[in-house]
């Protein structure tokens, strides 16, 4: 089976075992009560610089790395990428070195955008960080290939990991395990979860978790919410991904593109930025239970868990698992957007 299938590959540990699985008592009551709301914690699943989503894809890249013999960890992201905080951190956690291309991929100038938050953070933790003009995509960049031409010529070894480790053999395997750790728990707890509400850009978050709840014929119940703004170019990311990882895991079919479900109501139209929506939605969500959220990411998944229940697109009775992916050191680049 395709469970132990995943277990062959090697994972360097990086992670504080399961992440935290809770009933949000207060949010359920909040938004009428029938719908019962859950929340998995990645953002609590790491005691490396903050952890996050990243990290638990990074526990099958950084074994890869190491097995390779690599000394370097080579990525990229926007200015205030969580994702290449997560990788910095890794690499020092690890004993490698790490050098971070950050693009301008969000056209916002608040005071401090480039030295607070998630920047400041991977400047901490010593990596090598390296601002580049370029605008937001997705895919494979110029700025990233110079960076990792440029480990070679001094004598060293990258090992390349694109934007959110998305777009690697490896991308989808950390939450392809996240979706067996959640069946764990349920299991443990005697529950089952309706659906997953989880925040997507690069894709192979959703895409691991498409590929692991396939095995249990549940993947068409994750629910991806677009934050990218660039909808059908992640859905064919995500798909792509899932395809891949489910082959690399022995799933033993192909994965059906209605298996792969991404909401595009709640991007604000851009990646990057916060629309008052999903502003009104973080501070909802804080003052109702308490967990803070950021305006890149997990702000707008927020909007789109609290909007669905009050359209009624779950059914009552039912129990929705949102997935908490993390990003909260982005929010003091992000200050005046709660003016
Ligand atoms: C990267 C990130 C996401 C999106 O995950 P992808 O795998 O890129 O789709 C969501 N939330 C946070 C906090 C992130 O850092």
């Amino acid at each position: 089976m395709s469970r132990s299938a995943l277990e062959f590959f090697p994972r360097t540990s990086l992670l504080n075992g399961p992440s935290p699985l809770e009933r949000w008592d207060r949010l359920t009551d909040d938004l009428g009560g029938d719908v019962e709301i859950w929340a998995k914690r990645e953002d609590l699943n790491s005691g490396i610089a903050y952890g996050g989503n990243k990290t638990r894809k990074l526990e099958y890249l950084a074994a890869d790395a190491l097995a390779q013999g690599c000394d370097t960890l080579v990525s990229i992201g926007g200015v205030q990428s969580n994702h290449t905080r997560q990788v910095s951190a890794v690499a020092a956690k690890l004993g490698l070195k790490a050098v971070v291309v950050q693009e301008h991929w969000v056209d916002y100038d608040e005071a401090k955008y480039e030295e607070t938050g998630n920047i400041l953070l991977s400047r901490i933790v010593g990596a090598d960080v390296r601002l580049d003009p370029a605008g937001f995509d997705i895919g494979f960049r110029d700025s990233w290939k110079r960076a990792i031409e440029d480990v070679k010529a001094t004598g060293g070894k990258p090992y390349a990991i694109p934007a959110g480790a998305s777009d690697h053999p490896l991308g989808g395997h950390g939450f392809a395990g996240w979706a067996f750790e959640v069946e764990d728990q349920e299991n443990e707890r005697g529950i089952r979860f309706d659906n997953v509400i989880v925040c997507s850009v690069t894709g192979s978050t959703q895409a691991g978790m498409i590929a692991g709840f396939a095995h249990s014929d549940r993947a068409q119940d994750v629910i991806g919410i677009d934050a990218s703004a660039t909808v059908d170019k992640t859905w064919e990311q995500i798909a792509r991904i899932a395809r891949r990882t489910a082959e690399s895991i022995e799933l033993g079919r192909d994965i059906r593109d209605e298996e792969v479900v991404l909401l595009d109501r709640w991007h604000d139209d851009i990646y990057g930025i916060a629309g008052p929506r999903t502003i009104e939605a973080i501070r909802h969500l804080a003052r109702v239970e308490g967990v803070i959220t950021d305006p890149v990411y997990e702000g707008k998944s927020i909007a789109a868990l609290i909007d669905l229940v009050r359209e009624g697109y779950f059914s009552a009775g039912s129990k929705v698992l949102y997935a908490h992916l993390g990003g909260q050191p982005a929010l003091n680049a992000y200050t005046e957007a709660f003016a």
